[in-house]
């Protein structure tokens, strides 16, 4: 291999799938190494902290590998009040958070017009800047709430492989899934003048290391302006759980989920979209609770995302078993965040932390 093999924008996919595939732990510190310079120099020491806000875990989708699918008939559901929603907005802004996260399931509960006065309410008495996780939702609803003040919207294509796409979410309406559903929504998140904010889960059975690469230049065609990714972690209660989902690749083709895979696509992540806002997520962090985050923080990823949910609402919003910090309470995220941050010589961002264009233009 080539030294000018960790240089990024020209990177083919070619040799992506080869560092995905890299064993050799000195040419990884090669790729270490890199994903940190890019990171210092395009997005800064700052780790930037979202509060996450768990604010539903009703589902009407079937989605082979999530907890909260509507399928899953053990688990509890609930759906969080506007004033306890206003409750943990407060804390973030306590806590020096820059933003909120509401993330939810699929759950058509939550009407068009709740949303948005919750967003206003948000924003009115908080100023902090608002990100939406809450599905595929129609343009008319995205619209209405980018109206209402949200700055950004998460919403992850998963895999950008038509058939693996369709083998883990079942159609709608006679039509097999496709991961254009989510493409286009994010072409339409990005014309309603959302931060757009997508991803994928690594090592889904049935991923190869080619259908990865591609996903990882799907970012780059999409200028994503956040890009989160965590391992597939399986959960009992799913279709994939039970092993109805894709058979795992042939040939020493399947993906692994395991962490050094995902410190490698945050690696080459960052370097392919330099500017794009990385968290090092709660998946990563529970399959290595010691090291997991820091580990992402320092392999490219600059935020992270402590939990503000309720701790009695925190166990059911179960994606995936054992997630990390489910029962600490938002404070107690806090303090562990904070801290692990600082121990590895990072500063606490403040401000919303959105997206920095060369030249300096936010949008
Ligand atoms: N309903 C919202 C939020 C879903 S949860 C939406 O569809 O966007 C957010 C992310 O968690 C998903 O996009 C998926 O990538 C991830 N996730 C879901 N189940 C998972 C699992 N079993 N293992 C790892 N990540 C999972």
């Amino acid at each position: 291999m080539q030294p000018m093999y960790v240089s990024a924008p020209q990177m083919d996919t070619f040799t992506i799938v080869s560092w995905l595939r890299e064993t050799s732990p000195y040419r990884l510190q090669e790729l270490w190494r890199a994903a940190d310079k890019v990171r210092r120099t395009h997005v800064g020491d700052e780790v930037h902290l979202r509060g996450l806000i768990e604010i539903s875990n009703y589902c009407v989708r079937l989605c082979g590998y999530c907890g909260l699918q509507a399928g899953n008939r053990e688990l509890q559901r609930y759906r969080m009040s506007e004033d306890e929603i206003l409750e943990c907005a407060h804390k973030a802004l306590e806590y020096g958070y820059g933003t909120t996260v509401l993330q939810a399931g699929e759950d058509h509960g939550l009407t068009q017009e709740w949303i948005a006065q919750v967003v206003r309410r948000i924003k009115d008495e908080t100023g902090l800047a608002v990100t939406l996780s809450l599905g595929e939702r129609s343009y008319e609803d995205l619209a209405a709430w980018r109206e209402a003040g949200a700055d950004r919207y998460l919403l992850r294509f998963e895999t950008s492989d038509p058939a693996l796409y369709a083998a883990i979410h079942p159609g709608r309406g006679g039509k097999p899934a496709s991961p254009d559903d989510r493409l286009q929504l994010l072409s339409d998140l990005r014309t309603l003048g959302y931060e757009v904010g997508s991803g994928i889960m690594v090592g889904i059975p049935g991923q190869t290391y080619q259908i990865l690469a591609e996903d990882i230049e799907q970012f780059r065609k999409k200028d994503l302006d956040m890009i989160g990714v965590g391992p597939y972690i399986m959960h009992p209660n799913t279709p994939m759980g039970r092993g109805e989902g894709p058979a795992p690749a042939k040939g020493g083709q399947q993906v692994l989920g395991d962490e050094l895979t995902v410190y490698k696509v945050i690696a080459l992540t960052r370097l392919i979209c330099p500017e794009a806002n990385i968290p090092s997520t709660t998946a990563l962090a529970t399959i290595n609770k010691e090291r997991g985050r820091e580990l992402g923080l320092q392999r490219g990823a600059n935020i992270v995302m402590p939990n503000l949910t309720p701790v009695k609402y925190r166990e059911m919003y179960e994606i995936y078993p054992d997630k990390a910090c489910v029962n600490e309470t938002a404070e107690m995220c806090r303090g562990c965040l904070t801290g692990r941050i600082e121990a590895i010589g990072r500063t606490l961002g403040s401000g919303p932390g959105g997206r920095q264009r060369q030249g300096g233009a936010s949008q």
